[in-house]
């Protein structure tokens, strides 16, 4: 079972993706936790580059980037953990790529999409958590958490919104593989209802 975690900066996908894999892993589960940006040894140092260099990289320069880290990604870690019948839960992975380089940067998505499917040879999550959050409110819990990169303050907030967007136009295009939340509802309630719908797929 693969399951992703989507959603703007700031809405919560740590949080939420650690509350899961503890509860499943309470329940006697085999997960594997990882993320995108940055999963593996090349990705941390790829996530470094992107993440520092950010606004600078040439789009499609982008792109290839988070192609590069997703392939290496899911070769080394998330379809041997599958293979093994792991749960892999992870935070961001295609769908970031079509909303932050396609709509982000103004990219074709479909061409962004396609990228993605080359370096993963195809491998889509069976269940993609998004917590949809205003623009806003991410920037105020970003402030919050003091975080190490200036993140929402590198991109407009037209950026942002577009991303936004994207990633609302990708969820009702694929309503099935989707559970879109409201990320301002409280912790408890959202990891119960992400508890939830996870545990139908594993019904
Ligand atoms: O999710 P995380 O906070 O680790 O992401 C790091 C940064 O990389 C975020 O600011 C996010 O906006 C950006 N990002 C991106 N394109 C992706 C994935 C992440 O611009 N495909």
């Amino acid at each position: 079972l693969f399951l992703t975690f989507e959603g703007g900066d700031g809405s919560g996908k740590s949080t939420q993706s650690a509350l899961l894999t503890e509860w499943l892993a309470a329940g006697g589960r085999t997960v594997v936790h990882s993320r995108e940006p940055g999963g593996t040894e090349l990705g941390l140092e790829l996530r470094e580059i992107i993440l520092h260099r950010r606004g600078y990289i040439a789009p499609r320069a982008e792109a290839l980037l988070y192609a590069a880290d997703r392939a290496h990604n899911i070769a080394t870690v998330v379809r041997p953990a599958l293979e093994r019948g792991d749960i892999v839960i992870q935070d961001r992975y295609l769908d970031s790529s079509v909303a932050y380089q396609g709509a982000g940067r103004v990219l074709d998505a479909d061409e962004v999409r396609e990228v993605s499917l080359w370096a993963t040879e195809r491998l889509l999550p069976d269940l993609t958590i998004l917590l949809d959050l205003d623009i806003e409110a991410g920037r105020a819990r970003l402030d919050d958490a003091r975080t190490r990169y200036d993140r929402l303050e590198a991109e407009a907030a037209e950026f942002h919104h577009r991303v936004r967007e994207a990633y609302l136009a990708l969820a009702a295009a694929e309503p099935a593989r989707f559970l879109v939340l409201d990320a301002a509802l409280p912790i408890d309630e959202l990891a119960a209802r992400i508890r939830e719908r996870v545990s139908d797929l594993l019904a």
